[in-house]
């Protein structure tokens, strides 16, 4: 009997090769949210009760899950968001099917091997299944490797291009070979182009901006982002040939010193001058702010965003300012 191909949502990235191996689909929800309306979303989540002083990627994944028609739920409860359980509880009171996947919070290698194993049993599939997955995936990171390179090497690849195929990568569109195609195209297209010369090399820190045109305004001001922090961790680019290795490598759902080793190497390998850090409002990782802030020392800017939308005038002028001063 032939197994049913489901649609399996998450809340943040985890080990997309399990599901996939398994024959299944699985769709980021943070991914559909902001491309499905996602003001159109919020505005459902808060009819149901959401307070305003939640933070926007809550609510719109709390309605996404609703409107993607989904077979099953994977929360993250450990390592990514403190509003993971209730979440699961509200989707749980509407019939969706929900169950976890937990990052171990000391980083242990053998217990992130038990929770994969047990994610490969929830999903009836064996482990060398998971591995030949990882396998057909890690060509596909290389490719996006090379897209990172035309963005900070060579400068053919936009800050804003370089965002969406790495926060693409989390569930590789529900089709990897798909997904691959339109790789291939993007970057023999990218490949041809003159090189763009930027005035100011940025990085971007922090979970992916709700503002809809951030790079743009940033490249209007004749910078670019070159560094995209955590897009680049969804993305798993360190091609390490063991799972539990690849996904102990990925500083998302560790502490906040983690991502701070990342970024000094990147940000040195790259010759990135400035930093942007990009905070959600209600987000308890603004407190991860103040270290990075503390601990990184080149120009550092922190912007908020709160709801789906262009940036504000405010923080217009803050960008405009910051990029006028470190150029
Ligand atoms: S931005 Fe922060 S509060 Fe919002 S969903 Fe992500 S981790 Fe949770």
């Amino acid at each position: 009997m032939t197994k049913k191909r489901k649609r399996i949502g998450f809340t943040t990235t985890l080990p997309v090769e399990v599901i996939l191996a398994a024959g299944h689909i699985p769709v980021d929800l943070n991914n559909y949210f902001i491309n499905n309306q996602p003001l159109a979303l919020i505005a459902e989540a808060e009819k149901d009760g959401f307070p305003r002083s939640v933070c926007s990627w809550i609510k719109g994944i709390y309605a996404a899950a609703r409107k993607a028609n989904l077979d099953e739920l994977i929360g993250v409860t450990q390592g990514d968001c403190s509003n993971t359980h209730s979440l699961m509880s509200m989707l749980k009171d509407q019939g969706v099917a929900v169950s976890g996947f937990a990052f171990p919070i000391n980083r242990e290698y053998n217990t992130l091997e038990n929770e994969i194993a047990l994610f490969e049993e929830r999903f009836e599939t064996d482990h060398s299944e998971v591995i030949k997955t990882k396998q057909r995936l890690d060509l596909i990171r290389q490719k996006l490797i090379q897209l990172d390179e035309l963005t900070w090497k060579h400068n053919l690849v936009t800050g804003a291009e370089n965002h969406y195929w790495l926060v693409s990568a989390s569930d590789f569109g529900g089709n990897p070979d798909m997904f691959e195609e339109k790789l291939d195209n993007f970057i023999s297209e990218a490949a041809s182009r003159n090189p763009y010369k930027p005035k100011l090399r940025l990085g971007y820190l922090g979970v992916p901006p709700i503002f809809s045109n951030l790079y743009e305004v940033v490249c209007s001001l004749e910078a670019e982002v070159v560094f995209n922090e955590i897009q680049r961790q969804f993305a798993m680019l360190t091609q390490n040939t063991d799972i539990v290795i690849q996904y102990l490598d990925y500083t998302y759902p560790y502490s906040v010193f983690e991502r701070l080793e990342d970024i000094k190497t990147e940000v040195q390998k790259r010759n990135v001058v400035a930093l942007i850090s990009y905070n959600q409002a209600f987000c308890h990782r603004q407190i991860d702010n103040i270290l990075l802030r503390k601990y990184l020392q080149i120009p550092f800017l922190t912007l908020e965003g709160d709801q789906p939308g262009e940036i504000d005038s405010r923080t217009l002028l803050r960008l405009e300012s910051f990029v006028e001063v470190h150029s």
